[in-house]
């Protein structure tokens, strides 16, 4: 499918080391195989040999849901405050945004904005691991509840795809509080009687998982994701007990009820088309 390497808008940049990577070969993370990177496009970056579900953009995500120019960017400029004004050794977290956003070309962690699926309007926000580990910190947070708020303002359906790595630990309690304010925002969503669609992909994990991305009314995984709150490392230390085999997977949690259906990234598009028509929603 040649619109997945090719945006059809500009507002949106891929990063750029991706855009590197387009040019040449990619090795599987599933398998270990080279797989010529025109093959991986056509295959939407889903592994010809073995199924594994490469990482995407959150440009490429939206362009993968949305239908063809359709999408509409909101709150591309908020930028943080760097509330605690944070350094560590490796510098400032000011100098840490500038340099992720002259690096990846994003300008945070969460793009949103408006669009139709299959002609359903939606609002959606998807994470991009890209930038500083699709970490969730004051301007994510606050485009989730932006989101939502449009959601309600127009009566539409939400949808959030996360990839993540948790809170961002630059921004200390602020972050973390964006966890209690996007699930209170998704609080105010159900009492307006509007549909959240959470879609995890890999990896879901931290304080994303802990918050809004485990409350959807319908939350859906790619085949092989990731998802869980701490590492299975650090959890088998706590516990001193080995884990099952396949934890924190989603095909693991679909089975315990965690997540409700596992959706390969080819039928991603239809499949929550339909349910958007299930849950009530028309184009
Ligand atoms: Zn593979």
């Amino acid at each position: 499918m040649a619109w997945f390497s090719k945006p059809k808008y500009t507002v949106l940049a891929s990063s750029k080391k991706e855009q590197q990577s387009r040019n040449l070969w990619t090795k599987c993370d599933g398998c270990g195989e080279t797989i010529y990177n025109k093959e991986w496009e056509e295959n939407l970056r889903v592994c010809p040999k073995c199924g594994h579900h490469q990482r995407i953009s959150a440009s490429d995500r939206i362009l993968l849901l949305m239908d063809e120019g359709t999408f509409r960017e909101e709150d591309a400029y908020l930028r943080t405050t760097d509330p605690l004004a944070f350094s560590d050794s490796k510098g400032p977290y000011r100098e840490k945004i500038t340099v992720t956003i002259a690096k990846t070309g994003l300008r945070e962690s969460v793009i949103a904005g408006s669009g139709r699926i299959e002609g359903i309007p939606v609002e959606i926000a998807a994470m991009d691991f890209e930038f500083l580990g699709g970490s969730l910190g004051s301007v994510a947070g606050e485009k989730i509840c932006r989101t939502i708020d449009r959601a309600i303002r127009h009566k539409r359906a939400v949808i959030i795809t996360s990839c993540s790595g948790g809170a961002r630990m630059h921004e200390g309690i602020v972050s973390l509080m964006q966890m209690a304010k996007t699930s209170a925002w998704l609080g105010k969503l159900k009492a307006a009687g509007l549909p959240f669609i959470s879609i995890l992909t890999h990896p879901t994990t931290g304080g994303v998982t802990a918050s809004y991305a485990s409350i959807g009314d319908i939350i859906v995984a790619e085949p092989g994701a990731l998802i869980g709150f701490a590492g299975a490392r650090v959890i088998e230390q706590t516990i001193r007990q080995k884990l099952p085999e396949g934890f924190q997977t989603a095909e693991f949690l679909v089975e315990r009820g965690f997540v409700d259906l596992i959706v390969p990234r080819k039928e991603m598009k239809s499949r929550i088309a339909k349910l958007l028509r299930y849950l009530g929603c028309k184009a």
